[in-house]
């Protein structure tokens, strides 16, 4: 890690993690949040109201991570509040269809074309495990294709590393994961269609699916070149195979219609999740409907939840996407246009080599400057600048994701005050970079 210095302290948070560390594996119940990849004190947020968090301290940020992505509407926004305080005065949970899960299935639907049913689930996690089942269950076939660099949330199967070369079978990527596990799935190099052709011709009559994020943003941003998604579409209806974009990310952010308004290119089935619950736990799978047919209690393929469907989560994520019209994403690509222009003049300033990337709104900087179009390219980029750059910003008041492999996300809230916030900080921020040493 870059030699960092953290001239600023957070007392209360140093606390709160102590006392989480105790009582939680590394103190925090997502790795990504405890900055091992950054350095330094997780900040405890105790608050967030449009563009901003505050933390336990007492410091204001301008949050550049929107809880990972759902928040597109800013903290706290009030249509949204009003929606769960209505909803959680009739009660929490009931173990019974209701009205929210339908109205929310039913913008769905009418949102992507291509999803003609829809079963709600609690995470992305649970979305793209149960579509993957149900791609295997629909096809009688095992294996599945991923590619190298693409986060499918911790299901054991897509939890499998980069094998070097064509058509590489996947090695479990964490002790847990056995061999049988990941067995079956194949990992190939993003943006290469040649690979998945090559793994179509080496396993004839097996391939259930191939999933991808329908533009990655779990390795940096690294959008799908022209033609990617496409081609992947043909080879898979070509050999009998579902096609499957993960969309927990893109979907509802990059436009009203997620990827697939940007690209159109029709899957066979979906996932979602982040936006769609307005920060509450909800997430989808969907797609065809003979496909979803096989479902239980309709076909033979198991999938089930206590909380799917919940009427807190679906009253958020409703409010939160009847409030998401053109207009809205509109001003998320602006801002994120702005935003990106700011950044890049600013390291251009201090001769920082990097590359912004972005994908409708989301974005990330790679501090190289040659394009990325895989995780191998990922990679060669200078992670140890981001270290420095990170805790410059944060030190500044401006919260970006603490890892150089992620997507920066905006939201409606970001306005003229906040994005001012932000160019005040960046070129203490490049000068961090430009210094930095590995
Ligand atoms: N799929 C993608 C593309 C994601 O980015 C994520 C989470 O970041 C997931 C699936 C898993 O979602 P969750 O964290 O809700 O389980």
């Amino acid at each position: 890690m870059a030699c960092v210095s953290f001239p600023y302290d957070a007392p209360v948070s140093q606390t709160l993690f102590d006392r989480a560390s105790l009582v939680t594996p590394g103190g925090v119940n997502s790795p990504v949040r405890a900055f091992r990849a950054v350095g330094g004190t997780p900040r405890f947020m105790v608050s967030g109201s449009g563009p901003y968090l505050t933390d336990a301290d007492g410091r204001e940020y301008v949050d550049l991570v929107c809880s990972w992505g759902p928040m597109i509407l800013g903290h706290s926004h009030p249509e949204v509040i009003a929606a769960v305080q209505e909803a959680v005065a009739r009660g929490t949970s009931f173990g019974t269809p209701g009205e929210g899960e339908v109205a929310l299935a039913e913008e769905i639907v009418a949102r992507i074309e291509p999803v003609e049913q829809v079963r709600l689930v609690s995470s992305g996690t649970e979305a793209t495990m149960s579509a993957i089942r149900l791609a295997r269950g629909f096809t009688g076939r095992a294996k599945v294709v991923k590619f190298a660099g693409c986060y499918h949330g911790h299901v054991d199967a897509l939890l499998v590393a980069a094998g070097s070369g064509v058509a590489t079978f996947g090695l479990p990527d964490t002790p847990g994961v056995t061999g049988a596990q990941a067995g079956d799935t194949i990992v190939l190099p993003y943006n290469d269609l040649d690979a998945v052709r090559e793994a179509f011709a080496a396993h004839p009559g097996e391939i259930a699916c191939v999933i991808t994020e329908a533009s990655p943003g779990n390795m940096g941003v690294v959008p799908p070149l022209d033609g990617f998604n496409a081609g992947l579409k043909e080879l898979c209806a070509a050999n009998g195979a579902l096609y499957i974009s993960d969309e927990v990310m893109t979907g509802f952010r990059t436009s009203k219609a997620g990827w697939f308004g940007v690209d159109g290119v029709r899957p066979d089935l979906m996932t979602f999740g982040k936006v769609m619950g307005g920060g509450f736990p909800a997430a989808a799978f969907g797609g065809r409907a003979d496909v979803m047919a096989h479902l239980a209690p309709v076909g033979p393929v198991y999938q089930a939840g206590t909380l799917s469907g919940n009427p807190i989560a679906t009253a958020a994520g409703l409010a939160q996407l009847r409030l998401l019209d053109d207009a809205a994403y509109a001003k998320v690509d602006a801002v994120s246009a702005e935003i990106r222009g700011l950044v890049s003049e600013a390291l251009a300033k201090e001769g920082v080599a990097h590359t912004v990337q972005a994908a409708s709104n989301m974005f990330s900087v790679f501090f190289t400057d040659r394009p990325v179009r895989n995780y191998e390219d990922a990679k060669q980029q200078e992670a140890f600048r981001f270290t420095a750059f990170f805790h410059s910003l944060l030190s500044q008041g401006v919260y970006l994701p603490p890892s150089a492999f992620e997507s920066w996300f905006v939201s409606t809230a970001h306005d003229t005050q906040a994005v001012e916030r932000i160019a005040a900080a960046l070129p203490a921020a490049a000068r961090a970079a430009s210094e930095a040493t590995a």
